[in-house]
């Protein structure tokens, strides 16, 4: 069990974390934008959440962190 917290203002919503998340609980933002124009990142389901860390080593722009 883990828990992800997005910080929004560094996400420039790449994809990537979604792309990566082998649990698929990550989605960009489909009504919201963030301060520079992008979608962020956001975790759909929590309670799946393996706190595998592999969106936050994959986000190039550290805007994820990961507690287990
Ligand atoms: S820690 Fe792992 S399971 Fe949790 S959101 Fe990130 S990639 Fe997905
Ligand atoms: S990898 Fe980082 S910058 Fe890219 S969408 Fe995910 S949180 Fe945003």
């Amino acid at each position: 069990m883990g828990r992800v917290t997005v910080n929004e203002e560094y996400c420039k919503g790449c994809g990537l974390c979604v792309y990566f998340c082998p649990k698929n609980i990550l989605q960009l933002s489909k009504t919201r934008l963030n301060a520079k124009g992008y979608p962020p990142a956001e975790v759909i389901d929590m309670e799946q959440c393996t706190g595998c860390v592999f969106c936050a080593r994959m986000c190039p722009d550290s805007a994820l962190t990961v507690e287990k």
